[in-house]
């Protein structure tokens, strides 16, 4: 864990320092709806502004295909960050080349400038090492040191995240540092009781997960998607829920793992039934070992977990020390079925302890249901990255920043 911080890049005041971030929020139209990503950058900038450095700020947005198009632009983005750190940032409508040079060029001590979306450009994501480091290169004359600061891409091999990093002096920022603190405090020294709670589409998704953390935890829950595959592979019927056939071997070798090791497996005793999958789908609350005994028999649909279930997993969260919830319990996303997922976030937030929810779908369901950030412990700003993480997967754009 030898993690170059900022400090390691000596002084920075009117030195040009290249910040990669992850401003990737997401835009209605031209508008940001939510700029919680913005926001995480912050600290990072302010520091180097203060210390006098010049900033070039980097960044992608959505997944444009290696050249320029309207709706990917960063222009909103620049416009918010200036609001939000109060000062002028000026925008280069174009990533490299003469333009993005005399922008870069005409910045003094303690100004800042974002230059436009990095995947404008075919070299930042390229299969190609050798079009990455070409690209990189181009980067690289922007800056005197480069600040690695987008932790939702650093489980990434991109131009922007790893060769940049190799290309210049390179550190990692502050939100990176933040994001890392949390993530071991899960993994290398969490407080018991620890309970992490899993749910979402798919098991086959959160398999890495599942075998890295089971040994550290007291309890696992089991809700979402995922809850139906655990409950076949108990024998049960699960008419038309999701079931992945081909992982009712894993979760077997998976539940007789967890008693070996004293960790207990919670799984659902009820579930929301649906007719069908759809927000006006009737639907009504069966217990698990009944599933099909609905009007729909197989062909009903478990969206959710049940009140009952819903208010045991409350319970356990609530009592314990260290939480960690990747997955929504049901389909958040329609109204009917959103209930065990607001029921747990409900409890998160009052756990006395590190309470973290890490994953995209799981950090926008809380934030759709109506809940502020600052009720938990974290919000992890990278969803991929902070699983592959728990996976115990080594990530280049921490590695070569010096982590191990
Ligand atoms: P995250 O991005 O937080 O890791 P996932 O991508 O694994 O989460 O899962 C999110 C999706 O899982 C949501 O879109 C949600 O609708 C879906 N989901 C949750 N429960 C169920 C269910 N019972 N049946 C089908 N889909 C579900
Ligand atoms: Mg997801």
């Amino acid at each position: 864990m030898t993690l170059r911080t900022l400090d390691s890049l000596g002084d920075v005041s009117g030195k040009s320092v290249i910040v990669r971030c992850d401003l990737n929020v997401p835009l209605e139209e031209g508008r940001i709806t939510d700029d919680g990503r913005i926001r995480a950058s912050l600290p990072t900038l302010t520091r180097l502004l203060d210390q006098g450095a010049r900033v070039v700020v980097i960044s992608h947005l959505g997944r444009p295909k290696g050249e320029p198009e309207a709706k990917y632009s960063l222009a909103p983005v620049a416009a918010r960050l200036g609001e939000l750190l109060g000062r002028e940032v000026a925008f280069s409508p174009e990533t490299v080349g003469d333009a993005a040079t005399s922008i870069v060029e005409s910045l003094r001590g303690g100004e800042i400038a974002l230059l436009e979306n990095l995947r404008f450009s075919p070299g930042e994501t390229s299969k190609d090492e050798a079009e990455r480091v070409a690209f990189a290169a181009r980067l690289a004359e922007f800056g005197d040191a480069f600040v690695s600061d987008g932790f939702g891409v650093v489980h990434r091999r991109q131009a922007s995240v790893y060769e940049l990093a190799k290309a210049l002096p390179s550190a990692a920022g502050l939100l990176i540092e933040a994001e890392l603190d949390v993530l071991d405090r899960l993994t290398a020294r969490p407080e018991k009781p620890y309970t992490v709670v899993l749910g979402g589409s798919k098991v086959s998704d959160k398999l890495g997960v599942i075998g890295h953390l089971l040994p550290r935890v007291t309890s696992l829950l089991i809700g979402g998607g995922m809850m139906f595959t655990f409950l076949a592979a108990l024998g049960h019927r699960v008419g038309g829920s999701l079931l992945e056939e081909d992982q009712l071997d894993t979760v077997r070798g998976y539940l007789q793992e967890a008693e070996r090791l004293g960790v207990e497996i919670v799984l659902p005793t009820d579930a929301v039934v649906a007719s069908h999958f759809g927000g006006d789908a009737e639907h009504e609350v069966r217990r698990v070992d009944e599933l099909e005994a609905t009007p729909w028999g197989e062909k009903g649909m478990g969206l959710d977990i049940g009140p009952e279930t819903a208010a045991a997993f409350a319970e356990r969260v609530r009592s314990s020390r260290t939480v960690f919830w990747n997955g929504p319990m049901g389909v958040f996303e329609l109204g009917p079925f959103a209930g065990g997922t607001k029921a747990v976030a409900e409890a998160l937030s009052q756990v006395e302890g590190l309470s973290v929810v890490g994953g995209g779908d799981s950090a926008a369901a809380v934030r759709a249901l109506g809940f502020d950030d600052d009720r938990f412990g974290h919000i992890s700003t990278g969803g991929g990255a902070s699983l592959e993480f728990l996976e115990g997967a080594s990530l280049p754009g921490l590695e070569v920043l010096g982590w191990q």
